[in-house]
């Protein structure tokens, strides 16, 4: 049965889709369109805890639960370099309050639906009929974060994961730092693997305690928590701690042309649309932005996708992942080099696709020329970039 015409339906009410859905209902262009959102999950837990950085105030300020001004970066020889991050600052939320926040705008607009279904089933005909639950409904646009199957089987890009077990653990005495986190601690790692330590200390006796891996396998449950253990003990010297709540992700690192898959009728988000950087995993700032670039070109009468994807940063990212995927053992020190040799101001604004050339330069020049050059020997005779 088919039941309602939407102008645009998302499919997936995740970190890309409600901030699109958010973006929509804060433009007024929209607000005699039609929208629908579809997620068979009531985004009703506390899934991951999202951090990001940025200059001054911000869009998430109210649920933004800790803000931290200073981080650390140890190296594999356990010698550490504390750096300020002004004029940024790097913000953590739970993501729970985001679903919240978003579901709450969602309830009290008049203008879009969110439908409690997984989307089984999309056929193109003039225009899109969705199959949700027992219902169709037909939408003229959609905005679809659902991986394509193809990611999956395409072997021509490179195929990393970022990996993680993370503790949160409370102490009976005050034993952090909490005005500073830990960026990457190299010294703590999984074999010859690109691994470390991630901490954000919450308060001076609680803490999220991370082991990561920039690695094509994943490994043992057992085996992260044995990282953390050592972590613990060995750099902290911790014998009495409480864990109180766990979290695990996989978010893919790849090349993988996700946006290719764009077209005038359907415009892939969040993962599945190229939104996650391949080089860092981060994504949930990235989400505002490209949302927002979404509207701006539905209402000047644009391709949905146009300008999404910025070709020189995806060339960078694809062969640094190639040196990562194929020099697993090199990640430490490349991450170390560029963090220790470079203002972090400019390498936010790098990892944020706001440098200009000779500014990339001076990323590139902290880095050794040789895994890089063969890197990029080994991605032409592999593939074309984009
Ligand atoms: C534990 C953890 C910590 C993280 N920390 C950070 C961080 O600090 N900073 C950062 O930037 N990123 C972080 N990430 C990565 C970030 O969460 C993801 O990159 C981001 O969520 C991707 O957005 P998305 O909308 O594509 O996917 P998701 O947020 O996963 O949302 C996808 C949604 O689509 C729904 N869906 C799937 N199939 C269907 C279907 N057929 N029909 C309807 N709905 C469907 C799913 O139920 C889900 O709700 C973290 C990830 C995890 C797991």
């Amino acid at each position: 049965m088919v039941s309602t015409t939407y102008d645009f339906a998302i499919i997936g009410a995740g970190a890309a889709g409600l901030n699109l859905a958010l973006c929509i209902l804060d433009e007024p262009f929209f607000a005699d369109k039609k929208i629908v959102i579809f997620d068979g999950d009531p985004k009703q837990t506390n899934d991951r805890t999202w951090c990001f950085w940025e200059k001054g105030t911000g869009q998430w300020d109210a649920i933004v639960s800790k803000t931290w001004e200073k981080a650390i970066i140890t190296d594999t020889t356990g010698q550490q370099n504390t750096f300020s991050l002004l004029p940024f600052s790097y913000k953590m939320i739970h993501a729970i309050d985001f679903y919240n926040y978003a579901r709450k705008k969602i309830e009290n607009a008049s203008n879009i639906i969110w439908v409690a279904a997984e989307v089984e089933e999309v056929a193109e005909e003039d225009d899109l009929r969705i199959k949700a639950g027992k219902e169709y409904r037909i939408s003229r646009h959609i905005f679809d974060s659902r991986i394509s199957t193809d990611f999956y089987k395409d072997e021509s890009s490179v195929k990393l994961l970022q990996h993680f077990k993370g503790w949160v653990i409370e102490t009976p005495d005050a034993v952090f730092d909490d005005s500073t986190f830990v960026m990457m601690d190299f010294h703590i790692r999984w074999k010859d693997t690109t691994s470390f330590i991630y901490v954000l200390p919450y308060s001076k006796n609680k803490a999220l305690i991370e082991f990561t891996l920039f690695s094509p396998h994943l490994i043992q449950d057992n085996e992260y928590e044995m990282m953390i253990q050592q972590y613990l003990s060995e750099v902290l010297k911790l014998n009495k701690y409480t864990v109180t709540t766990t979290e695990k992700g996989v978010i893919p690192m790849s090349d993988y042309p996700f946006h290719r898959l764009n077209n005038r009728k359907v415009t892939k988000i969040g993962t599945a649309g190229s939104w996650v950087k391949p080089s860092s995993g981060y994504s949930f700032k990235n989400a505002g932005k490209l949302s927002r670039k979404i509207v701006e070109n539905i209402r000047n009468g644009e391709l949905p996708s146009r300008g999404l994807i910025n070709k020189k940063f995806r060339f960078y990212d694809s062969l640094f992942l190639n040196v990562l995927y194929n020099k697993n053992e090199l990640g430490p020190d490349l991450f170390t080099m560029m963090y220790c040799k470079n203002p972090i101001q400019r390498i936010f604004s790098f990892l944020n696709e706001e440098t200009t050339l000779l500014q990339d330069l001076g990323i590139m020049n902290s880095f050794p020329k040789a895994p890089f050059n063969k890197a990029l020997i080994r991605r032409l005779y592999t593939k074309a970039f984009f």
